[in-house]
């Protein structure tokens, strides 16, 4: 079976817009919603992620909500799925924001499939 992983070079998931994330917004309490408003920038982007290389300016103290292993076990798909939840919830983010034949897609679909 195939190993969620996060590739760099990404971000995908850096980009917030609540409204078409209804998965979250039932998950998170209203303490996160006013951090994750606090973050965003106009753009939509986190204002912690470095855009030249889309690393995480705020890795080792970053939100409870950007710690995947951790916040995966809210959501029943992860307890139904496992790692295909994750892989799933990637590849809906990269779709969504870099296009489902983009770079970034290539890059993430060659690092599961190698687990
Ligand atoms: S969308 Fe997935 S692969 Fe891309 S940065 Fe987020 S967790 Fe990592
Ligand atoms: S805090 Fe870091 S991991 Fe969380 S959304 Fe911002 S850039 Fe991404």
């Amino acid at each position: 079976m195939k190993s969620w992983s996060c590739i760099e070079k990404c971000g995908a998931c850096c980009r917030f817009d609540l409204t078409e994330r209804e998965d979250l917004s039932k998950v998170l309490n209203n303490n996160d919603i006013a951090l994750i408003n606090s973050m965003t920038s106009k753009d939509g982007w986190c204002k912690y992620l470095d855009k030249s290389n889309k690393k995480c300016m705020i890795y080792e103290s970053r939100p409870h909500f950007c710690r995947v292993n951790e916040f995966s076990k809210f959501f029943k798909g992860y307890l139904k799925t496992g790692d295909k939840f994750l892989i799933d919830c990637c590849k809906q983010h990269i779709s969504s924001i870099y296009g489902s034949k983009s770079k970034e897609m290539k890059m993430f679909k060659i690092s599961v499939s190698k687990k």
